[in-house]
Protein backbone atom coordinates (compact mmCIF):
# COMPACT_ATOMS: atom_id res chain seq x y z
CA UNK A 1 0.00 0.00 0.00
CA UNK A 2 2.83 2.46 0.90
CA UNK A 3 3.81 1.82 -3.11
CA UNK A 4 0.32 2.75 -3.92
CA UNK A 5 0.23 5.69 -1.78
CA UNK A 6 3.46 6.99 -3.34
CA UNK A 7 2.63 6.21 -7.22
CA UNK A 8 -0.86 7.49 -7.18
CA UNK A 9 -2.19 9.10 -3.82
CA UNK A 10 -5.19 9.68 -5.71
CA UNK A 11 -6.45 5.85 -6.11
CA UNK A 12 -4.65 5.22 -2.73
CA UNK A 13 -6.99 7.45 -0.95
CA UNK A 14 -10.13 6.01 -3.11
CA UNK A 15 -8.61 2.20 -1.58
CA UNK A 16 -8.37 3.90 1.75
CA UNK A 17 -11.80 5.79 1.94
CA UNK A 18 -13.82 2.27 0.81
CA UNK A 19 -11.71 0.46 3.68
CA UNK A 20 -13.32 3.42 5.52
CA UNK A 21 -16.90 3.40 4.01
CA UNK A 22 -16.88 -0.63 5.00
CA UNK A 23 -15.70 -0.41 8.47
CA UNK A 24 -18.29 2.56 9.21
CA UNK A 25 -21.25 1.23 8.39
CA UNK A 26 -24.00 -1.54 7.89
CA UNK A 27 -23.32 -3.55 4.10
CA UNK A 28 -26.78 -5.15 3.97
CA UNK A 29 -26.27 -5.65 -0.10
CA UNK A 30 -27.37 -9.40 -0.56
CA UNK A 31 -24.84 -9.78 -3.75
CA UNK A 32 -21.69 -8.50 -2.00
CA UNK A 33 -19.62 -10.14 1.30
CA UNK A 34 -16.22 -9.30 2.80
CA UNK A 35 -13.48 -11.73 1.41
CA UNK A 36 -10.84 -12.76 3.16
CA UNK A 37 -7.20 -11.18 3.34
CA UNK A 38 -6.29 -14.73 1.51
CA UNK A 39 -8.51 -14.02 -1.08
CA UNK A 40 -7.31 -10.34 -1.17
CA UNK A 41 -3.49 -11.69 -1.32
CA UNK A 42 -4.10 -13.85 -4.06
CA UNK A 43 -5.65 -11.25 -5.90
CA UNK A 44 -3.21 -8.37 -6.00
CA UNK A 45 -0.44 -10.83 -7.12
CA UNK A 46 1.95 -11.05 -9.81
CA UNK A 47 -0.63 -14.15 -11.18
CA UNK A 48 -2.26 -11.06 -12.84
CA UNK A 49 0.43 -10.29 -15.48
CA UNK A 50 0.05 -14.05 -17.12
CA UNK A 51 -1.69 -14.60 -20.04
CA UNK A 52 -2.95 -18.49 -20.45
CA UNK A 53 -5.35 -18.32 -23.20
CA UNK A 54 -6.62 -22.13 -23.10
CA UNK A 55 -6.58 -24.92 -20.39
CA UNK A 56 -3.74 -26.36 -17.96
CA UNK A 57 -1.79 -28.01 -20.06
CA UNK A 58 -3.36 -26.80 -23.43
CA UNK A 59 -2.18 -23.33 -23.21
CA UNK A 60 -1.67 -21.20 -26.14
CA UNK A 61 1.66 -19.15 -24.18
CA UNK A 62 4.41 -20.93 -22.38
CA UNK A 63 5.43 -19.96 -19.15
CA UNK A 64 2.09 -21.15 -18.04
CA UNK A 65 3.24 -24.43 -15.05
CA UNK A 66 2.32 -22.19 -12.23
CA UNK A 67 -0.89 -20.71 -13.23
CA UNK A 68 -1.68 -24.29 -13.98
CA UNK A 69 -1.10 -25.49 -10.51
CA UNK A 70 -3.60 -22.42 -9.50
CA UNK A 71 -6.17 -23.55 -11.87
CA UNK A 72 -6.24 -27.15 -11.35
CA UNK A 73 -6.04 -26.78 -7.72
CA UNK A 74 -9.26 -24.40 -7.95
CA UNK A 75 -11.09 -26.97 -10.23
CA UNK A 76 -10.35 -30.28 -8.33
CA UNK A 77 -11.46 -28.36 -4.82
CA UNK A 78 -14.83 -27.11 -6.45
CA UNK A 79 -15.45 -30.73 -7.96
CA UNK A 80 -14.83 -31.83 -4.89
CA UNK A 81 -17.00 -29.26 -3.13
CA UNK A 82 -19.88 -29.53 -4.36
CA UNK A 83 -19.95 -32.85 -6.27
CA UNK A 84 -19.67 -31.92 -9.68
CA UNK A 85 -18.14 -33.78 -12.59
CA UNK A 86 -16.55 -30.78 -14.31
CA UNK A 87 -15.87 -26.96 -13.20
CA UNK A 88 -14.83 -24.40 -14.91
CA UNK A 89 -13.29 -21.28 -13.32
CA UNK A 90 -12.88 -18.86 -15.64
CA UNK A 91 -15.58 -17.09 -16.56
CA UNK A 92 -15.25 -13.42 -15.81
CA UNK A 93 -18.26 -12.94 -14.08
CA UNK A 94 -21.51 -14.47 -13.65
CA UNK A 95 -22.82 -12.82 -16.55
CA UNK A 96 -20.18 -14.16 -18.76
CA UNK A 97 -20.59 -17.77 -17.30
CA UNK A 98 -24.72 -17.33 -18.23
CA UNK A 99 -23.76 -15.93 -21.60
CA UNK A 100 -21.18 -19.10 -21.77
CA UNK A 101 -24.00 -21.84 -21.08
CA UNK A 102 -26.62 -20.12 -23.17
CA UNK A 103 -24.08 -20.44 -25.95
CA UNK A 104 -22.87 -24.03 -25.15
CA UNK A 105 -26.72 -25.04 -24.96
CA UNK A 106 -28.69 -23.30 -26.93
CA UNK A 107 -28.80 -21.94 -30.45
CA UNK A 108 -30.01 -18.16 -31.48
CA UNK A 109 -33.44 -17.56 -31.78
CA UNK A 110 -34.08 -20.81 -29.38
CA UNK A 111 -37.10 -20.69 -26.85
CA UNK A 112 -35.47 -19.94 -22.99
CA UNK A 113 -37.94 -20.05 -19.90
CA UNK A 114 -37.04 -18.38 -17.02
CA UNK A 115 -37.87 -15.66 -14.10
CA UNK A 116 -39.10 -12.66 -15.39
CA UNK A 117 -37.30 -10.03 -14.22
CA UNK A 118 -39.57 -8.07 -12.37
CA UNK A 119 -40.44 -11.30 -10.27
CA UNK A 120 -36.94 -11.72 -9.47
CA UNK A 121 -34.96 -13.33 -12.34
CA UNK A 122 -32.09 -11.22 -13.56
CA UNK A 123 -30.79 -9.76 -16.39
CA UNK A 124 -29.03 -12.80 -18.39
CA UNK A 125 -32.28 -14.25 -18.30
CA UNK A 126 -34.19 -12.78 -20.78
CA UNK A 127 -34.07 -9.19 -20.54
CA UNK A 128 -34.80 -7.53 -23.67
CA UNK A 129 -31.75 -5.08 -23.29
CA UNK A 130 -29.55 -8.10 -22.70
CA UNK A 131 -27.94 -10.50 -25.44
CA UNK A 132 -30.23 -13.20 -23.53
CA UNK A 133 -33.60 -11.21 -24.50
CA UNK A 134 -32.17 -9.47 -28.18
CA UNK A 135 -30.74 -13.16 -29.58
CA UNK A 136 -32.96 -15.53 -28.00
CA UNK A 137 -36.81 -15.57 -27.51
CA UNK A 138 -37.68 -15.39 -23.99
CA UNK A 139 -40.79 -16.89 -22.11
CA UNK A 140 -40.81 -15.54 -18.18
CA UNK A 141 -42.23 -16.84 -15.66
CA UNK A 142 -43.59 -15.12 -12.72
CA UNK A 143 -44.52 -16.14 -8.84
CA UNK A 144 -47.99 -16.75 -7.68
CA UNK A 145 -49.51 -12.94 -6.58
CA UNK A 146 -51.34 -14.73 -3.28
CA UNK A 147 -47.84 -16.34 -2.06
CA UNK A 148 -45.58 -14.82 -4.12
CA UNK A 149 -43.52 -17.77 -4.60
CA UNK A 150 -42.59 -19.48 -8.04
CA UNK A 151 -46.03 -20.67 -9.56
CA UNK A 152 -44.51 -24.43 -10.32
CA UNK A 153 -47.94 -25.34 -12.83
CA UNK A 154 -47.17 -22.01 -14.70
CA UNK A 155 -43.68 -23.06 -15.20
CA UNK A 156 -45.03 -26.38 -16.41
CA UNK A 157 -47.83 -24.88 -18.84
CA UNK A 158 -45.51 -22.14 -20.09
CA UNK A 159 -43.19 -25.36 -20.85
CA UNK A 160 -45.54 -27.38 -22.27
CA UNK A 161 -47.06 -24.82 -24.57
CA UNK A 162 -43.41 -22.78 -25.47
CA UNK A 163 -41.40 -26.36 -25.63
CA UNK A 164 -38.41 -24.31 -24.68
CA UNK A 165 -34.94 -25.73 -25.25
CA UNK A 166 -33.61 -24.49 -22.05
CA UNK A 167 -34.79 -24.11 -18.62
CA UNK A 168 -33.45 -21.30 -16.67
CA UNK A 169 -33.91 -21.42 -12.42
CA UNK A 170 -32.17 -19.12 -10.13
CA UNK A 171 -32.93 -15.77 -9.18
CA UNK A 172 -31.52 -12.66 -8.02
CA UNK A 173 -34.51 -11.31 -5.76
CA UNK A 174 -36.24 -14.40 -4.58
CA UNK A 175 -35.86 -14.90 -1.17
CA UNK A 176 -37.52 -19.04 -1.31
CA UNK A 177 -35.76 -22.24 -1.78
CA UNK A 178 -36.32 -23.36 -5.39
CA UNK A 179 -37.33 -26.90 -6.01
CA UNK A 180 -34.66 -27.92 -8.41
CA UNK A 181 -36.54 -31.68 -8.90
CA UNK A 182 -39.68 -29.99 -9.85
CA UNK A 183 -37.48 -28.31 -12.41
CA UNK A 184 -35.58 -31.69 -13.80
CA UNK A 185 -39.36 -33.03 -13.91
CA UNK A 186 -40.38 -30.23 -16.15
CA UNK A 187 -37.37 -30.02 -18.03
CA UNK A 188 -37.20 -33.36 -18.96
CA UNK A 189 -41.15 -33.18 -19.35
CA UNK A 190 -40.47 -31.15 -22.82
CA UNK A 191 -37.25 -32.19 -23.22
CA UNK A 192 -35.09 -29.23 -22.65
CA UNK A 193 -31.73 -28.61 -21.05
CA UNK A 194 -31.93 -27.30 -16.75
CA UNK A 195 -29.88 -24.80 -16.14
CA UNK A 196 -29.48 -23.50 -12.10
CA UNK A 197 -28.09 -20.14 -11.96
CA UNK A 198 -26.44 -20.27 -8.43
CA UNK A 199 -24.62 -17.15 -8.42
CA UNK A 200 -26.54 -15.22 -5.48
CA UNK A 201 -26.68 -18.65 -3.05
CA UNK A 202 -24.33 -21.27 -4.23
CA UNK A 203 -22.04 -19.99 -0.97
CA UNK A 204 -25.12 -21.61 0.75
CA UNK A 205 -24.97 -25.13 -1.03
CA UNK A 206 -21.11 -24.94 -0.27
CA UNK A 207 -21.58 -24.76 3.34
CA UNK A 208 -24.77 -27.37 2.84
CA UNK A 209 -27.23 -24.46 4.41
CA UNK A 210 -29.48 -25.18 1.49
CA UNK A 211 -30.12 -27.85 -1.18
CA UNK A 212 -27.58 -28.80 -3.91
CA UNK A 213 -28.79 -28.52 -7.25
CA UNK A 214 -26.25 -30.03 -8.63
CA UNK A 215 -28.05 -33.28 -8.57
CA UNK A 216 -30.45 -31.80 -10.84
CA UNK A 217 -28.91 -29.79 -13.38
CA UNK A 218 -26.83 -29.84 -16.77
CA UNK A 219 -25.42 -26.83 -16.03
CA UNK A 220 -24.95 -24.68 -13.04
CA UNK A 221 -23.89 -21.07 -13.09
CA UNK A 222 -22.53 -19.02 -10.32
CA UNK A 223 -20.78 -15.59 -9.11
CA UNK A 224 -17.69 -16.44 -6.64
CA UNK A 225 -18.01 -12.97 -5.03
CA UNK A 226 -21.78 -13.29 -3.46
CA UNK A 227 -21.88 -15.81 -0.27
CA UNK A 228 -19.60 -17.74 -1.31
CA UNK A 229 -17.13 -14.79 -0.37
CA UNK A 230 -14.40 -15.23 -3.13
CA UNK A 231 -13.11 -12.58 -5.55
CA UNK A 232 -15.47 -10.85 -7.90
CA UNK A 233 -15.79 -13.51 -11.10
CA UNK A 234 -18.32 -16.72 -12.21
CA UNK A 235 -17.74 -20.00 -12.24
CA UNK A 236 -19.82 -23.29 -14.15
CA UNK A 237 -20.30 -26.47 -13.06
CA UNK A 238 -21.57 -29.17 -15.43
CA UNK A 239 -21.95 -33.30 -16.26
CA UNK A 240 -18.77 -34.42 -17.76
CA UNK A 241 -21.16 -35.15 -20.87
CA UNK A 242 -21.00 -31.08 -21.51
CA UNK A 243 -17.64 -29.91 -20.34
CA UNK A 244 -15.85 -29.92 -23.95
CA UNK A 245 -18.89 -27.77 -25.03
CA UNK A 246 -19.26 -25.60 -21.48
CA UNK A 247 -14.87 -25.15 -22.09
CA UNK A 248 -15.10 -24.25 -25.57
CA UNK A 249 -18.24 -22.09 -24.84
CA UNK A 250 -15.91 -20.05 -22.24
CA UNK A 251 -12.61 -20.20 -24.47
CA UNK A 252 -12.69 -19.78 -27.23
CA UNK A 253 -15.60 -18.69 -27.87
CA UNK A 254 -16.95 -15.75 -25.22
CA UNK A 255 -13.56 -15.14 -23.37
CA UNK A 256 -10.04 -14.44 -24.52
CA UNK A 257 -7.35 -15.00 -21.91
CA UNK A 258 -8.18 -15.83 -18.34
CA UNK A 259 -7.80 -13.82 -15.54
CA UNK A 260 -5.49 -15.75 -13.78
CA UNK A 261 -5.13 -13.60 -10.62
CA UNK A 262 -8.69 -13.96 -9.93
CA UNK A 263 -8.77 -17.89 -11.08
CA UNK A 264 -6.07 -18.47 -8.18
CA UNK A 265 -8.23 -16.29 -5.70
CA UNK A 266 -11.38 -18.22 -6.07
CA UNK A 267 -9.43 -21.28 -5.88
CA UNK A 268 -8.45 -19.81 -2.24
CA UNK A 269 -12.26 -19.01 -1.34
CA UNK A 270 -12.79 -22.67 -2.52
CA UNK A 271 -10.39 -23.98 -0.11
CA UNK A 272 -12.16 -21.55 2.63
CA UNK A 273 -15.16 -22.86 2.44
CA UNK A 274 -14.61 -26.66 2.34
CA UNK A 275 -13.71 -25.44 6.07
CA UNK A 276 -15.84 -26.74 8.92
CA UNK A 277 -16.41 -22.94 10.21
CA UNK A 278 -17.26 -22.01 6.25
CA UNK A 279 -20.74 -24.39 7.16
CA UNK A 280 -21.27 -22.60 10.38
CA UNK A 281 -21.05 -19.98 8.55
CA UNK A 282 -23.81 -20.85 6.07
CA UNK A 283 -25.86 -21.77 8.75
CA UNK A 284 -25.80 -18.35 10.84
CA UNK A 285 -25.98 -16.23 7.12
CA UNK A 286 -29.65 -17.84 6.99
CA UNK A 287 -30.54 -17.58 10.68
CA UNK A 288 -29.68 -14.00 10.49
CA UNK A 289 -31.81 -13.06 7.39
CA UNK A 290 -34.63 -15.01 9.43
CA UNK A 291 -33.76 -12.73 12.33
CA UNK A 292 -33.58 -9.82 10.01
CA UNK A 293 -36.98 -10.71 8.00
CA UNK A 294 -38.74 -11.36 11.59
CA UNK A 295 -37.45 -7.95 13.13
CA UNK A 296 -38.39 -6.21 10.17
CA UNK A 297 -42.12 -7.50 10.12
CA UNK A 298 -41.98 -6.43 13.61
CA UNK A 299 -41.07 -3.27 12.80
CA UNK A 300 -44.05 -2.93 10.50
CA UNK A 301 -42.24 -4.23 6.90
CA UNK A 302 -44.05 -6.51 5.31
CA UNK A 303 -41.40 -9.20 4.08
CA UNK A 304 -42.73 -10.64 0.24
CA UNK A 305 -43.36 -14.12 0.06
CA UNK A 306 -43.59 -13.64 4.07
CA UNK A 307 -39.69 -14.70 5.02
CA UNK A 308 -37.20 -15.87 3.57
CA UNK A 309 -34.71 -19.47 3.66
CA UNK A 310 -31.76 -17.81 2.39
CA UNK A 311 -29.35 -14.72 2.59
CA UNK A 312 -32.03 -12.50 1.69
CA UNK A 313 -35.25 -10.68 1.90
CA UNK A 314 -37.03 -8.71 0.29
CA UNK A 315 -39.06 -5.78 1.77
CA UNK A 316 -42.37 -4.36 0.63
CA UNK A 317 -42.24 -0.57 1.64
CA UNK A 318 -45.80 0.29 -0.09
CA UNK A 319 -47.93 0.59 3.51
CA UNK A 320 -45.22 2.77 4.81
CA UNK A 321 -45.82 5.57 1.81
CA UNK A 322 -41.52 5.63 1.20
CA UNK A 323 -40.93 3.79 -2.46
CA UNK A 324 -37.74 1.88 -2.59
CA UNK A 325 -35.39 4.67 -4.20
CA UNK A 326 -36.64 7.37 -1.33
CA UNK A 327 -35.69 4.30 1.66
CA UNK A 328 -32.18 3.73 -0.51
CA UNK A 329 -31.18 7.38 -0.09
CA UNK A 330 -32.41 7.60 3.36
CA UNK A 331 -30.37 4.28 4.80
CA UNK A 332 -27.66 5.84 2.74
CA UNK A 333 -27.73 8.74 4.78
CA UNK A 334 -27.72 6.80 7.92
CA UNK A 335 -24.55 4.47 6.68
CA UNK A 336 -26.47 1.59 5.95
CA UNK A 337 -25.97 0.26 2.33
CA UNK A 338 -29.01 -1.36 0.89
CA UNK A 339 -30.31 -1.62 -2.71
CA UNK A 340 -34.05 -0.43 -3.74
CA UNK A 341 -35.70 -3.52 -5.74
CA UNK A 342 -38.89 -4.12 -7.40
CA UNK A 343 -41.27 -6.36 -5.93
CA UNK A 344 -43.68 -9.10 -7.62
CA UNK A 345 -46.30 -7.12 -9.91
CA UNK A 346 -44.64 -3.84 -8.53
CA UNK A 347 -47.08 -0.54 -9.63
CA UNK A 348 -43.56 1.78 -9.59
CA UNK A 349 -41.01 1.58 -12.12
CA UNK A 350 -37.37 -0.32 -11.87
CA UNK A 351 -35.49 2.96 -10.71
CA UNK A 352 -38.20 4.26 -8.15
CA UNK A 353 -39.55 0.60 -7.00
CA UNK A 354 -41.63 -0.40 -4.05
CA UNK A 355 -38.91 -2.74 -2.18
CA UNK A 356 -35.88 -2.61 -0.78
CA UNK A 357 -33.58 -6.38 -0.94
CA UNK A 358 -31.66 -6.59 2.14
CA UNK A 359 -28.68 -9.84 2.78
CA UNK A 360 -26.67 -11.13 5.45
CA UNK A 361 -23.68 -12.14 3.70
CA UNK A 362 -21.25 -9.42 5.06
CA UNK A 363 -22.26 -8.75 8.17
CA UNK A 364 -22.24 -12.40 9.04
CA UNK A 365 -18.72 -12.05 8.19
CA UNK A 366 -18.54 -9.49 10.79
CA UNK A 367 -19.23 -12.16 13.39
CA UNK A 368 -22.86 -10.86 14.10
CA UNK A 369 -25.78 -13.01 14.91
CA UNK A 370 -29.50 -12.70 15.46
CA UNK A 371 -29.00 -10.32 18.45
CA UNK A 372 -27.83 -7.39 16.31
CA UNK A 373 -30.30 -8.25 13.29
CA UNK A 374 -32.80 -7.32 15.81
CA UNK A 375 -30.64 -4.04 15.99
CA UNK A 376 -30.58 -3.84 12.11
CA UNK A 377 -34.26 -4.13 11.86
CA UNK A 378 -34.66 -1.42 13.86
CA UNK A 379 -31.87 0.89 12.62
CA UNK A 380 -33.28 0.18 8.76
CA UNK A 381 -36.90 1.00 9.89
CA UNK A 382 -36.00 4.76 11.47
CA UNK A 383 -34.15 5.42 8.27
CA UNK A 384 -36.93 4.41 6.47
CA UNK A 385 -39.51 6.24 7.86
CA UNK A 386 -37.27 9.44 8.44
CA UNK A 387 -37.97 12.22 6.01
CA UNK A 388 -34.88 14.02 5.74
CA UNK A 389 -36.91 17.28 4.38
CA UNK A 390 -39.34 17.21 7.27
CA UNK A 391 -38.20 19.37 10.63
CA UNK A 392 -35.54 17.81 12.52
CA UNK A 393 -35.31 15.03 9.84
CA UNK A 394 -31.90 15.28 8.89
CA UNK A 395 -30.83 15.62 13.02
CA UNK A 396 -32.90 12.09 13.29
CA UNK A 397 -30.82 10.21 10.41
CA UNK A 398 -27.74 11.71 12.04
CA UNK A 399 -28.56 10.02 15.51
CA UNK A 400 -29.42 6.75 13.42
CA UNK A 401 -25.96 7.52 11.77
CA UNK A 402 -24.44 7.48 14.97
CA UNK A 403 -26.46 4.20 16.34
CA UNK A 404 -24.85 2.31 13.38
CA UNK A 405 -21.65 3.11 13.54
CA UNK A 406 -21.77 2.22 17.60
CA UNK A 407 -23.20 -1.05 16.28
CA UNK A 408 -20.22 -2.04 13.88
CA UNK A 409 -17.80 -0.54 15.91
CA UNK A 410 -17.73 -3.71 17.74
CA UNK A 411 -17.59 -6.12 14.97
CA UNK A 412 -15.60 -4.09 12.44
CA UNK A 413 -14.61 -4.91 8.74
CA UNK A 414 -11.57 -5.89 8.34
CA UNK A 415 -10.20 -5.32 11.57
CA UNK A 416 -7.06 -2.84 11.74
CA UNK A 417 -3.79 -4.31 12.21
N1 LIG B 1 -27.06 -14.25 -12.14
C1 LIG B 1 -27.70 -13.83 -11.05
C2 LIG B 1 -28.87 -14.61 -10.53
C3 LIG B 1 -27.26 -12.67 -10.39
O1 LIG B 1 -27.92 -12.23 -9.31
C4 LIG B 1 -26.15 -11.97 -10.90
C5 LIG B 1 -25.64 -10.75 -10.25
O2 LIG B 1 -26.08 -10.29 -9.26
C6 LIG B 1 -25.54 -12.45 -12.07
C7 LIG B 1 -26.02 -13.59 -12.66
C8 LIG B 1 -24.43 -11.69 -12.73
O3 LIG B 1 -23.27 -11.65 -12.03
P1 LIG B 1 -22.15 -10.55 -12.41
O4 LIG B 1 -22.61 -9.26 -11.84
O5 LIG B 1 -20.91 -11.10 -11.79
O6 LIG B 1 -22.06 -10.51 -13.90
Amino acid sequence: FEQLSTVDPEIAGVVLGELERLRGGLQLIASENLTSPAVLAALGSTLTNKYAEGYPGRRYYGGCAEVDRAEELGVARAKELFGAEHANLQPHSGASANLAAYAALVQPGDTVLAMDLPHGGHLTHGSRVNFSGRWFHPVGYTVRPDTETIDYDEVRDLARAHRPKLIICGATAYPRLIDFARFREIADEVGAYLMVDAAHFVGLVAGGAIPSPVPHADVVTATTHKVLRGPRGGMILCRESLAARIDKAVFPFTQGGPLMHAVAAKAVALREAAQPEFRTYAAQVVANARALADGLTAEGLRPVSGGTDTHLALLDLRETGVTGAQAEARCDAAGITLNKNAIPYDPQPPMVASGIRVGTPSVTTQGMREGEMRRIAALICRAVRTDPESPGGADDLARVAADVTELVSTFPAYPRG
